[in-house]
């Protein structure tokens, strides 16, 4: 079974980042299945910087929309956005290094986070962009 799945109450009323949200939850479900199914430290490396990858590509498009909007908030939430990466980075340091193995809970730490990222403060961006006109 799948760790998470997109719904409609992950939607944050802005198709392109509705669909970079389902993308990320295919990816940390890839991650899931990996290491589920007893894949090798490298095929588990491999998802594991694919998902780091397009979780740093989703963040700058986001911010890059709230730059241009001047979304008031921007800071405020490219700080969470840091906060994830430097927790993730570690992670695959650690993990690469041998020092610290992906274990379910990390999965879950990463599960919830995205959840309560969405619906908290990326939602708050839909209803301002809607506002803009973007959709
Ligand atoms: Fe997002
Ligand atoms: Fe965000």
């Amino acid at each position: 079974m799948a760790l998470m799945t997109w719904n409609d109450a992950l939607s944050v009323k802005v198709g392109e980042f509705d669909d970079q949200h389902k993308k990320l939850v295919n990816l940390v479900n890839n991650l899931h299945d990996a290491m589920k199914s007893g894949q090798g430290k490298e095929m588990i490396g491999k998802t594991l910087t694919a998902l780091i990858d397009y979780t740093q590509k989703h963040f700058a498009a986001e911010e890059r929309l709230m730059k241009q909007h001047c979304y008031p908030e921007y800071e405020e939430h490219k700080k969470e956005h840091n906060m994830l990466v430097l927790k993730v980075l570690d992670f695959k340091t650690g993990f690469e290094a041998g020092k610290a193995p992906l274990t379910q809970d990390v999965l879950t730490f990463l599960r919830d986070w995205v959840v309560k990222h969405i619906q908290g403060i990326d939602k708050k961006y839909g209803v301002f962009f809607n506002s803009k006109g973007v959709k």
